[in-house]
């Protein structure tokens, strides 16, 4: 099969022998290659790479073990070096459009406009005395809620749709336990006068539910429904610790759940995924900044969802892709990608190594994608018809000074914290 791309848009498909190049028109090969829709990344935190590979045995919240860099220690320049390498990494693995949300936001949109991706960028806001609440009560911080929300509004107003409208801006309370109720309400005001998306973290531990009980006597889930954010403008990530109350609300309410297989996983949940489809929630696949890889997050979809179902093999591999690509597509506001090839669509695809045994036998069908696929498969990655990876390398970017810059940064910080 060919495809013709002109402006940036998918022309025309047709058979290889009928495809006739003008004068002047660039012809790839692909050499047999997988040619993809560009994957949707929906929930990321790029910096948060500074700890990969370091706490994913130390328990639940490392962010709060002594030894382990602090977020509050990044200066602009080190968040924007460890932006740079994590949107690097989720582009050369396919993702065409990221959600990317952390304090410093601006260095997450330099990072994105950099590389050329689409990319949904927010800041991240939240009052609560973090060290109160490791201790287990929650004692606000006004002071925090003041600067991060300050940042997340200037960063609206700066990025909002540049990079030639490839950068846009969401609107990111952190989550139930770290935000109080009236910010998360202030946050419903904005949502409601700007028309943006919320994106959150919901019911991801145990430890965020009890207190939230505590706190409010409600679920978080109850809490975001009291203060007017449970909605299909809902994008929350995790969602694993609900009860049936709460998957009922969350269906009802059309959210978006950015589903995060691989980091549940890691220490030991699976979020009712199929439930909260089935109640009627908007499925989208995330990494979360644990890998980059939406192959590897698809496999474990999967996966968790059959042990979640007892063995039944409840999920395929045509579902999750779409989870990866038309769901997100759907679901989430403030891009132009479709998450598919056709006629019309923004020409955003990636293609698969041709010779990778791996992916081999292509006989039909996603299976041999979602069940084999990964990552280190991806050789090139289009976005609305420019090259922004071939052969495995950023176009825009030298990647060895962008890999050699985040492990600078990263050494400071962790002899910083005494490792
Ligand atoms: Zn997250």
């Amino acid at each position: 099969m060919a495809l013709e791309i002109r402006d940036g848009r998918i022309y025309a498909i047709c058979a290889d022998h009928a495809c006739r190049p003008g004068s002047g028109e660039a012809v790839v090969d692909g050499g047999g290659a997988l040619c993809l829709p560009g994957l949707i990344n929906s929930h990321n935190h790029s910096p948060l790479m500074i700890v990969r590979g370091m706490v994913e045995d130390l328990g639940f919240a490392p962010a709060y073990t002594p030894g382990v860099p602090q977020g509050h220690w990044l200066s602009e320049e080190e968040t924007l070096a460890l932006a740079r390498l994590g949107v690097m990494e989720m582009l050369c693995a396919g993702a065409t459009t990221i959600v990317d949300y952390y304090r410093m936001p601006e260095a997450l949109a330099r990072a994105a406009e950099e590389f050329g991706l689409r990319a949904m960028v927010g800041g991240r806001v939240m009052d609560a005395d973090t060290a109160a609440l490791a201790k287990g009560h929650f004692v606000q911080d006004p002071a925090l809620g003041d600067a991060t929300l300050g940042a997340a509004m200037d960063l609206i107003e700066q990025w909002e749709g540049k990079a030639n409208g490839r950068i846009t801006t969401i609107l990111a309370p952190h989550a139930p336990d770290t935000c109080s109720r009236a910010l998360l309400t202030e946050f419903a005001d904005i949502a409601a006068k700007t028309g943006k998306q919320v994106h959150t973290h919901l019911a991801q531990s145990r430890m965020e539910v009890a207190q939230v009980i505590a706190r409010e006597g409600m679920t978080p889930t109850q809490l975001l429904q009291d203060v007017g954010l449970l909605n299909s403008d809902l994008v929350a990530a995790h969602c694993i610790f609900l009860d049936e109350a709460d998957i009922a609300r969350l269906g009802a309410a059309r959210a978006v759940v950015a589903h995060a297989p691989i980091g549940n996983a890691s220490f030991g949940a699976a979020a009712p995924i199929l439930a909260l489809r089935d109640a009627g929630a908007q499925i989208t696949l995330c990494t979360d900044t644990k890998s980059a890889d939406m192959f590897e997050a698809m496999r474990m979809a999967i996966a968790s969802a059959r042990w979640r179902a007892d063995m039944e093999f409840v999920l395929d591999a045509t579902e999750v892709f779409s989870w990866a690509t038309t769901a997100p597509a759907r679901a989430l506001k403030g891009h132009d990608a479709t998450g598919t090839l056709e006629k019309g669509a923004p020409a955003d695809l990636l293609l698969l190594d041709p010779k990778a045994a791996n992916l081999r036998p292509v006989i039909g069908g996603f299976g041999i994608v979602a069940h084999s696929g990964s990552a280190a498969n991806v050789t090139d990655v289009m976005v609305g018809g420019d090259w922004l990876v071939r052969d495995r390398l950023p176009v825009k970017a030298d990647a060895a000074e962008v890999i050699a810059s985040a492990q600078s940064v990263s050494e400071r910080l962790w002899a910083r914290a005494g490792a």
